[in-house]
């Protein structure tokens, strides 16, 4: 049987240089009840296996990580039949360790945004989703196998701390971070995640690292202009090593998509409101994501 069609959103950075790599391109509009997604679907071929591709933050990078339409991308994904997602995104690091370049395959999450759609449900009655394990076990094992012969340097593990933004964490707030047990700081993972749980897909996110967080003092002597270029440049190498790990994953022999994965049933016993009190035309609406 053929492979499934894979889900890829690219966050900073990798939203543009993936493109490129896609062959057999074609847009998709797809309607939401959520309303338009960040840019339209694009379906295309990567080494080999079917793809739809979503930029997170919009053509010409237009919409800040508040804005982006994070409900609408994940519920278009899922009515096109899309089981499984790889994401991608920037990120300051809270470590020592995890340097500017290197690729983090996350594993927890902490939520510090307030001014977002959280839930595809509020409407629908009291969905509640199990979240102690917020990426796919399956996928990132899978991914895993895949970075034990990368070049690229690839922490296997991390937790990220999501922030609403735009503006950076405060040297005070970044230590907090630290202190909180936190590895990498973005803006933009939740609330995907959840809404890929609550879509009952399989969901694994790739950070890119472009800096050192707000916790550790700039050398002193260089500029800002020098700094925004550094930052720039590391980012820059780490889509490249991002987009090579993609590749790989996918010209892999790897089962990426499974039905009988633990996400693909996260539904099954979340919906907490009685069957009867259900709202039964956005259980109609929204019948894509119980599939
Ligand atoms: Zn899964």
């Amino acid at each position: 049987m053929a492979e499934e069609r894979i889900g890829i959103i690219g966050g900073t950075g990798l939203g543009d240089a993936l493109l490129e790599h896609i062959t057999d391109l074609q847009k998709e509009k797809v309607e939401t009840p959520f309303g338009a997604t960040s840019t339209p679907v694009m379906m295309g071929t990567l080494s080999n296996r079917k793809i739809a591709f979503l930029g997170r933050h919009g053509q010409g990078h237009t919409l800040n990580p508040s804005r982006v339409p994070y409900a609408a991308n994940i519920f278009a994904l899922k009515k096109l039949g899309i089981t499984t997602v790889l994401a991608s995104g920037a990120v300051g690091s809270l470590r020592d360790e995890i340097g500017p370049k290197q690729l983090v395959i996350v594993d927890q999450f902490i939520d510090k945004t307030f001014r977002r759609q959280n839930s595809f449900f509020d409407q629908l009655g009291a969905v509640h989703c199990e979240f102690d394990q917020p990426c796919c076990f399956r996928l990132r094992r899978a991914i895993l196998e895949v970075t034990s012969q990368s070049e690229s340097v690839v922490h296997g593990k991390g937790t990220y701390v999501c922030m609403e933004g735009p503006h950076f964490s405060s040297r005070a707030e970044s230590l907090m971070h630290q202190k909180w047990g936190g590895d990498v700081i973005g803006m933009t993972a939740l609330p995907e995640a959840k809404l890929a749980r609550e879509a009952q897909m399989c969901y694994a996110l790739i950070a890119l690292v472009s800096d050192y967080d707000a916790w550790r003092p700039h050398p002193a002597g260089k500029d800002k202009h020098d700094l925004l270029s550094e930052i720039i440049g590391n980012l820059n190498e780490a889509t490249a090593n991002a987009i090579s790990l993609i590749k790989a994953i996918l010209q892999s022999d790897l089962k990426l998509c499974s039905d009988t994965c633990v996400c693909r049933k996260s539904l099954e016993m979340a919906v907490w409101t009685k069957p009867e009190a259900v709202d039964k035309q956005q259980r109609k609406i929204m019948a894509p994501l119980f599939i």
